[in-house]
C-alpha cells in the first residue's frame, strides 16, 4: 500500500504487527517482550527472536533515547519509492538507542539538520502518514 497523495510506501500492517500500529495511532510506543527470557523482539514477530517462545507480551516503552548514528539524505536514488521522498530532501535517517529498548531506525523531525549530533537526547513522536497510519519519528528532547 502507498500514500495516494505522495506515492510513498506505507508499512504493511499484519495480524502480528497490528498492536504496534494501534498503539502508534494513540501516541504510544510498544514492543514485544518475551515472558520467558525477557528479550525484546523488534520488529514484531510471532515468537521471541532469542528463545522462540510464542509467549511474548506487548509492553510500553518510554520512546526516549539518544542518537546512535545518522545520515542526511540529499538525493533520491532508486526506483519510484525513492522518488516519492524527493519533496522531503534533505531529510535525516537515524538510529536511536532507546533508553529502555533496542536500537530503532527512524527519522528526525523538528530539528535543523546542522543541530543533530551523535548522542543527543531525543524522544519519539508519531506523525500521521495516511490511511490512519502513524509513523514513529524522533525529535530533540530536553533531558
Ligand atoms: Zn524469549
Amino acid at each position: 500500500m502507498s500514500d495516494s497523495s505522495s506515492g510513498r510506501p506505507l508499512p504493511e500492517i499484519t495480524a502480528v504487527s497490528q498492536p504496534f500500529w494501534e498503539a502508534a495511532a494513540s501516541g504510544k510506543l510498544v514492543m514485544q517482550r518475551c515472558d520467558h527470557c525477557r528479550t525484546i523482539t523488534w520488529p514484531p514477530r510471532p515468537s521471541c527472536v532469542e528463545c522462540g517462545s510464542p509467549e511474548i507480551r506487548w509492553t510500553a516503552f518510554s520512546g526516549r533515547g539518544n542518537v546512535y548514528s545518522f545520515t542526511v539524505i540529499r538525493q533520491a536514488v532508486g526506483g519510484l519509492d525513492a522518488k516519492a521522498f524527493e519533496p522531503e530532501i534533505p531529510y535525516t535517517v537515524l538510529w536511536v538507542d532507546l533508553e529502555d529498548g533496542p536500537r530503532f531506525l527512524s527519522n528526525m523531525v523538528d530539528c535543523p539538520l546542522d543541530a543533530i549530533e551523535i548522542g543527543m537526547p531525543v524522544e519519539i513522536v508519531f506523525r500521521e502518514a495516511s490511511h490512519g497510519i502513524w509513523l514513529p519519528k524522533f525529535r530533540p528532547s530536553e533531558r
